[in-house]
């Protein structure tokens, strides 16, 4: 093949690691095992930039480690259960889950998820990630639905779960309870109207943003301090537009700054609302239904934005607002689908979480984190912390929560192990007591509950011949909160253990300075990059950045990977022009520049290797394509390639160097560019190296290093020469007179017969550097 053409050659290498097993997990191969937790990507069609990126960098890490001598568990599966599967389900079959009996949309998802996720998958595998697609989970799979009803039981017997009906995070537009985790900071615009309420046949003026809440107002608080109101105090105040009265507390909370400095408490605007209402004892007034109406006449039935304009509209009329302004502030919404968030009350299943922060920071402490800050962020979210971790959605498509309750005396009754996985709404069970048949549970576990447990599941698949702790976890740094932090939780709560030793953390992908986003439109395609370019120019821009940084996507970087590749294939395909005759043994002597040559390799190898081990392979990416451009291709191959022609003597030194310097560059960028290097190690190398694929052959050694001054010395010169040569609009090969300073010839002597080869030079003479042209 004279050009290289990704295309094919990527689909053949595929086909060959598929049908060699290159990558299946052996546990009775040597070496000692690397068990990575790969993250199960979120089955929504089709895989995304950002995707790409954390899958390559990971990957880097995975092939590195197997060329390193590790036996790589690198098992991979899909989240596919909960909210986004829904939504997604949702979409491509124009349903709602919600108006569906639950056993119909479930029988739907199976079906829909069985058709779509080969070909989600396949994206992966086009990308090169090197995972055993053989050892596949999906979080909705019996084995882990089976899982994730054990850990919620073991969990139950130990007390760690309980079931609370309290004011809760609830989506109107999801029509669930949420986890805090799930809450997205948005700033949006609002209306500060102050309302007169009337206390003691005065008007008493309060700001709020919610006056669709006036129904639900059940106080209303001034600070002890506020001299203004003091006389208020245990006074009774009217709540405009209605009918009933709430009283005025005294309570140090109320901001005196704030607005006119008097606080209306609802059931309920946030969750200072819910305390509020704890700790004053004060009986809810709800107004709200779970689908985000009102339920109060007269605006039964108006969404809270309706509800809002109309209770806004009848206030002015009646004289009831005395001040508005247009204010901007942050409000929480939902990050599946950006709806605000209200505060509603239901029952809910929770795991005690908020009672061992310290124990969480902990275990924190006990991982390696790549790179280091991003542990602040966990120790940051840990801190942070103020619920206890919500498990239960009000949903279809997720794990079922193996319980019933008897509606008689109220007794809950765990699924037995033997049974699992079960589903509570469809299996009967009976309350002993009282001998009547029990209602099952008809809420699902979140996703997270599932995927915290991912270590499990995966090392499930080999009958937990792998043991927990792991030795990698790699993911993004927008699920440290989620995916992350509940792991870790599992594991603590499980088996008082860190699920595992390391974590490595990448960053976003952006668009000229800006996070990708379909609703902005700005988004690149990684299958179509991968189709104009290939699978190894795309990794290879995703080694452009260090570990946990955001990079920027810039075509120019694609087109600098595939000059790169292109430029790999023809200098291997020049190299072995020159290899015909070669043996692939090492003569017993080299030539004193191929030695220092292999010794610049050395170094490379070392600084590359010790950058693998601490997670930094952006610089075998930045280090080898210098060396190779630089030292290989414009200096090296130009070195010696007279002497091999020529058939001089030292030609099998020559030949020696490059057949290693050429061999040893392509395994250390094969972690990145796994195609190409495969392919011009199946073509050429082959034949003399025993190993079945690059990717499972040994790492290259590196000895001590040592000085290869004469060498810089040597291209320094060089590059002199053909600076007059440029400058003189010469040639290259144009011949030359040379002339070199006097030490500097000594320095190089056992060099000189390769400086004439590749400066075209007819002799060399001493005394003050000088080219003349013949
Ligand atoms: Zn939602
Ligand atoms: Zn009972």
């Amino acid at each position: 093949m004279d050009n290289y053409d990704s295309k094919k050659v990527e689909e053949k290498i595929r086909r060959f690691w598929d049908k060699e097993k290159i990558f299946k997990f052996d546990l009775k191969k040597k070496g000692r095992v690397y068990s990575i937790d790969t993250p199960p990507p979120t089955v929504s069609g089709k895989m995304h930039i950002g995707h790409a990126y954390m899958y390559s960098q990971m990957d880097f890490v995975a092939r590195f480690r197997r060329m390193f001598g590790l036996n790589v568990f690198y098992p991979f599966g899909t989240d596919d259960n909960g909210l986004p599967t829904e939504r997604l389900i949702e979409k491509l079959k124009n349903v709602k889950s919600k108006s569906m009996k639950r056993e119909e949309f479930i029988k739907l998802c199976l079906k829909t998820l069985k058709e779509i996720t080969p070909g989600f998958i396949q994206d992966w595998r086009i990308l090169g990630i090197s995972a055993d697609y053989s050892l596949c989970y999906s979080t909705i799979d019996d084995n882990s639905r089976r899982l994730s009803q054990k850990s919620f039981i073991e969990l139950y017997k130990k007390g760690l779960i309980y079931k609370k009906g309290f004011p809760t995070l609830w989506c109107p537009e999801c029509q669930t309870s949420v986890a805090q985790a799930e809450l997205e900071d948005k700033e949006i615009p609002s209306l500060f109207s102050t309302l007169k309420f009337n206390c003691n046949g005065k008007d008493l003026l309060i700001a709020t943003t919610r006056p669709e809440l006036l129904g639900a107002c059940v106080a209303v608080f001034v600070n002890p301090k506020d001299k203004r109101y003091a006389d208020l105090i245990g006074k009774k105040a009217k709540v405009p537009l209605f009918d009933f009265e709430v009283p005025v507390i005294s309570d140090e909370s109320a901001d005196m700054e704030k607005g006119t400095g008097v606080l209306m408490i609802c059931s309920y605007g946030d969750k200072y609302d819910a305390e509020a209402i704890n700790r004053h004892k004060l009986e809810p007034r709800i107004v709200l239904n779970l689908d985000g109406t009102l339920k109060i006449k007269p605006y039964e039935g108006l969404k809270i934005k309706e509800a809002r304009k109309k209770i806004l509209e009848e206030l002015k009329e009646k004289n009831l607002i005395t001040e508005q302004k247009q204010i901007s502030h942050a409000v929480n919404t939902h990050d599946k689908c950006g709806t605000e968030i209200e505060f509603l009350p239901t029952e809910q299943w929770f795991i005690k979480i908020l009672d061992k922060k310290k124990k969480f920071i902990e275990q924190g402490n006990k991982i390696k984190w790549h790179p280091e800050f991003m542990h602040k962020r966990y120790d940051n979210w840990v801190n942070g912390l103020e619920w206890d971790w919500n498990i239960s959605r009000d949903r279809h498509f997720g794990v079922p929560i193996p319980v019933w309750q008897c509606e008689k005396c109220k007794g809950i009754i765990i699924a037995e192990e033997k049974d699992l996985p079960v589903d509570p709404t469809t299996t009967k069970k009976k309350c002993l007591k009282c001998k009547q048949e029990a209602k099952g549970e008809e809420k699902v576990l979140d996703t997270w509950m599932t995927s915290s447990i991912s270590p499990q599941i995966a090392s499930s698949l080999i009958k937990e011949k792998v043991k927990i702790p792991f030795s990698l976890r790699p993911q993004a740094h927008d699920i440290i909160r989620t995916w992350l932090f509940y792991t870790l939780t599992k594991s603590l709560l499980h088996e008082n253990k860190i699920p595992w030793e390391n974590v490595m953390v990448s960053g976003f992908v952006t668009l000229g300075g800006e996070k990708m986003s379909k609703s902005k439109g700005n988004v690149i395609s990684p299958q179509e990059v991968m189709e104009k370019y290939s699978a190894d120019t795309l990794r290879f821009w995703a080694a452009g950045s260090k570990l946990g940084e955001d990079l920027d996507y810039q075509e120019k970087d694609i087109v600098a990977g595939k000059k790169f590749e292109t430029k790999l294939w023809n200098a291997s395909r020049f190299v072995f022009m020159n290899l015909k005759d070669f043996n692939g043994k090492k003569p017993k002597s080299l030539i004193k520049i191929d030695e220092l040559f292999l010794r610049k390799l050395n170094s490379l190898v070392k600084s590359i290797t010790g950058g693998f081990e601490n997670y930094e392979y952006s610089k075998a990416k930045i280090e080898t394509e210098k060396f190779f451009w630089q030292m290989f291709c414009d200096n090296y191959l130009e070195i010696v390639k007279k002497r091999i022609y020529n058939n001089k003597k030292g030609k099998e030194s020559a030949q020696y160097a490059l057949y290693t310097g050429l061999l040893t560059i392509l395994k250390l960028i094969a972690p990145i560019m796994p195609f190409i290097t495969e392919e011009i190690y199946l073509e050429n190398f082959k034949k003399t190296e025993k190993d079945k694929s690059i990717h499972i052959s040994k790492w290259p050694e590196y000895g001590k290093e040592g000085k290869a001054d004469e060498f810089d010395l040597f291209i320094s010169i060089l590059g002199k020469i053909r600076q007059e040569k440029t400058n003189n609009k010469k040639a290259m090969n144009a011949e030359i007179i040379l002339t070199i300073e006097d030490k500097d010839y000594r320095q190089i002597k056992e060099m000189i017969e390769d400086l004439k080869d590749v400066a075209n030079a007819r002799e060399i003479k001493t005394g003050g550097f000088g080219v003349e042209f013949v």
